[in-house]
């Protein structure tokens, strides 16, 4: 069969349990379309081809042997900040390039208790810090809808593989839009989910906080799949939440549209960099959503003009604290010679961190330095605070809230934005993650350069049912997420 990689999850599990094609068949025909395609979009880190077959194998004979699970033998590709045991886990660095992780991620590991085979690793934002993939070390991802624009970040990588047909599915994180915004770049469906319901255990840390991993695939049907292995309680995290899971395949009608009221908030449509497509698009897909019998309702959000700040104080805080383990002496890159061990560490550290990396660590321990502790960290936990709050009150009066995930469509490679200008990109999802708040993209259409325009529903706490229930009644009414870049129709 050619076009394998065509088929959604569903297909993909039911092919393999009926017998229809076999897993190595699967595995083997994206490890072709890797090798020939990933050469002009750069995703791959590490391509794990060997392991991906044997895994493959096993998966065969589990099918065969019928102790197979729902997804045994379907392929995925991992964020390269899920740590994976025998396989380079760089988060993207220079710092890491020659990190062998000796244990596997928990997200990582259910996966392979749910009989996942494992394509490879994908490109990111350096220690997930960015939104362009544009990565100084691994070079630029590019967006498979056009090779000119970045995938976004910091999933780029992982946006990358499913909208050229790479992987299926895979994982991302998102700590300020991670998922969100590079699989609203790349036309994709992409769930952050509510802090506490992904272990955050072996994945490389960058806002503790904040840090949520998640799925990223074409439709809400195919994440729903994904949430089914990645979320759950995990003794090994402390922040992971001792609280059920939900059968997200199984409620992903649970939800009526019909009556579901959706909060637009003012403040968020009159931002000054709010693209006119952008907005244009947005509003089609909250028209349809309430021709479909969802009641749109006006609210305030009166924190908007605080989200990038406050997180821009927090997570480079966070950051900066997390790492400091990285000093050249314990794991990771160290420089040539060093004359004495403040050499060491000033040289490796220089020479192993990117420049926005070394942005946020001098940003964040200016923060906590001190005599500015008080003036920044501790104002923009209580700012934070206020945050929050402001969703809670939403909340009495709405089931979910709407907004772009981006102000624009995906930036040209090289634009150079300055830091503020991209820092500003974050406006509709880095409150999300302030709060704790679970939310998804949807693809919802495309601007004039025929690229991809995402709409953001935000829920309450723990309502990932609820959201991927509301986007997969979209999907079945319209078929914006069936879209294929150009480059995804190439056959290997
Ligand atoms: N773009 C945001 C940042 O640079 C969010 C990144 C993320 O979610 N990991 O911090």
């Amino acid at each position: 069969m050619t076009d394998l990689h065509r088929l959604s999850i569903r297909e993909l599990a039911e092919g393999l349990a009926q017998a229809q094609f076999s897993s190595r068949e699967l595995t083997a025909h994206y490890l072709k379309r890797i090798e020939k395609i990933d050469t002009q979009v750069n995703s791959y880190i590490t391509v794990t081809a060997e392991q991906a077959l044997a895994q493959a194998d096993a998966a065969d004979a589990a099918i065969k042997a019928g102790t197979a699970s729902t997804l045994t033998g379907v392929p995925i590709a991992h964020k390269d900040i899920f740590c994976t045991q025998g396989i380079k886990t760089s988060a993207g660095s220079k710092m890491l390039d020659n990190f062998i992780s000796p244990y596997d991620a928990t997200v990582v590991a259910k996966g392979k208790t749910a009989g996942l085979v494992t394509l490879g690793k994908v490109n990111m934002d350096e220690f997930a810090m960015g939104s362009t993939s544009e990565n100084p070390f691994y070079g630029a991802t590019k967006n498979p809808w056009n090779l000119e624009h970045v995938p976004g970040g910091s999933s780029g990588g992982s946006a990358a593989v499913v909208a050229a047909d790479l992987a299926p599915f895979s994982t991302g994180t998102d700590t300020g839009g991670s998922i969100r915004q590079p699989a609203s770049f790349c036309g994709l469906t992409g769930l952050k989910p509510t802090y506490g319901r992904v272990s955050r255990f072996g994945m490389i840390a960058y806002a503790s906080s904040m840090d949520q991993g998640g799925p990223m695939a074409r439709s809400a049907e195919d994440c729903a799949y994904l949430m089914n292995v990645m979320a759950g309680h995990d003794a090994k995290d402390s922040t992971s939440v001792e609280k059920d899971v939900d059968d997200y395949v199984a409620n992903l009608n649970g939800t009526a549209v019909k009556g579901l009221r959706i909060g637009i908030p003012k403040q968020y449509f009159n931002v000054a960099g709010l693209d006119a497509e952008v907005k244009a698009r947005v509003e089609e897909s909250l028209k349809k959503l309430e021709d479909m019998g969802a009641v749109l309702v006006e609210i305030d959000l009166n924190m908007t003009e605080a989200y990038v700040p406050t997180y821009y104080l927090i997570a480079p805080a966070e950051a900066s604290s997390n790492l400091s383990r990285f000093d050249g002496v314990r794991y990771g890159y160290r420089c040539e010679n060093p004359t004495d061990i403040l050499d060491l560490y000033k040289r490796s550290r220089s020479e192993g961190f990117g420049a926005e990396v070394q942005r946020r660590i001098l940003i964040g321990t200016y923060a906590l330095s001190a005599g500015y502790y008080d003036a920044y960290y501790v104002k923009a936990q209580k700012v934070r605070r206020l945050i929050q709050q402001d969703f809670l009150k939403a909340f009495k009066q709405v089931d979910v809230i709407a907004a772009p995930s981006a102000p624009t469509t995906a930036y040209k490679i090289g634009a150079n934005l300055s830091p503020t200008e991209m820092y500003l990109g974050d406006i509709y999802t880095l409150a999300v993650n302030l709060a704790g708040l679970p939310a998804i993209n949807a693809p919802v259409g495309f601007d004039q350069a025929q690229l991809p325009v995402g709409l953001q529903l935000i829920g309450n706490y723990w309502s990932e049912s609820q959201l991927l229930s509301v986007v997969h009644q979209y999907q079945q009414v319209t078929d914006w997420h069936t879209k294929r870049a150009a480059i995804a129709e190439e056959n290997a």
